[in-house]
């Protein structure tokens, strides 16, 4: 006994107990089954590396990699159509990113 729909809908208009139960069970292994996990979590995985290397030249990390471990290739999409983001100013006393309406820098102090 396999878990497919087609299986499903013909236990559910048998009204058999006895197949029904079967059938939950081939589900419930089906669903329990580490491979799956496994696969789900790499599969997961490389969705948020792949949106990380799209960020990487979008200027938006963060934002990319959340979007591709959210929403996996369609999170990529999202990713490639949105603009890219403006690199943040730097100082020019110690040459760390600032925000672009600081006055003074957060790393060393310095007036911008
Ligand atoms: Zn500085």
């Amino acid at each position: 006994m396999s878990c497919d729909i087609s299986t499903l809908t013909n236990v559910l208009q048998s009204g058999d107990p006895e197949q029904a139960q079967t059938t939950l069970n081939a589900c419930v292994e089906m669903l329990t089954d580490p491979t799956l996990w496994y696969w789900t979590v790499a599969f997961t995985i490389v969705c948020a590396g792949v949106g990380a290397l799209i960020g990487k030249y979008k200027n938006a990390v963060a934002r990319d990699t959340a979007l591709g471990l959210i929403l996996g290739p369609i999170g990529w999409i999202v990713s490639l159509l949105l603009p890219a983001q403006k690199p943040k100013p730097k100082c020019k006393a110690c040459g760390k990113a600032v925000d672009a309406g600081d006055k003074h820098c957060r790393h060393c102090g310095a007036a911008l």
